[in-house]
């Protein structure tokens, strides 16, 4: 059994989509990144890295390459799945949080979580994504930008 952390935070801006978990969101503001930014997606992809010791997604989609500019961040998730995959580990169970003020998520989490249980091969029930404010304190709470965090379990194939 291996455990693994995810954090990440992507900048809200203007004239960007709102994507997370793999779900695009209707809101004033998305985003920014390399990638599609989904920084729910971009957490759970350094946790299952991490629990494997295999380094973060900085050092396997570089946002200097512009084979990831753009991308689906459910394709990259899809990469590192095959990854744990190799290392003789499946997904356990996943908690993850995201931090924002607004938009409200609870509407959207459901089908996130079938995102991510669909790439990650995994049952939904081991799948908990939780949305939370900073009841207005910190860049959160100022909607300057989004983070999120996710804990996974793994267990062997
Ligand atoms: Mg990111």
């Amino acid at each position: 059994m291996r455990i693994g952390i995810g954090y990440d935070v992507h900048k809200l801006v203007e004239g960007r989509p709102l994507i997370l978990g793999g779900v695009e969101i209707p809101f004033s503001k998305g985003l920014l990144g390399h990638s599609d930014a989904d920084v729910l997606v971009h957490a759970v992809m350094d946790a299952l890295l991490g629990a494997c010791a295999l380094g973060d997604i900085g050092h396997h989609f570089p946002d200097s390459d512009q084979r990831y500019k753009g991308i689906s961040s459910l394709k990259l998730l899809a990469h590192v799945q095959e990854l744990i995959k190799a290392q003789g580990y499946k997904l356990g169970n996943l908690d993850s949080i995201i931090v924002a003020q607004r938009p409200k998520l609870k509407p959207y989490l459901e089908e996130m979580r079938l995102n991510i249980a669909q790439v990650l091969n995994a049952d939904p029930n081991n799948i908990s994504i939780k949305a939370t404010t900073t009841e207005h304190l910190g860049f959160e709470g100022r909607e300057e930008g989004i983070s999120a965090q996710a804990v996974v379990c793994l267990i062997n194939i």
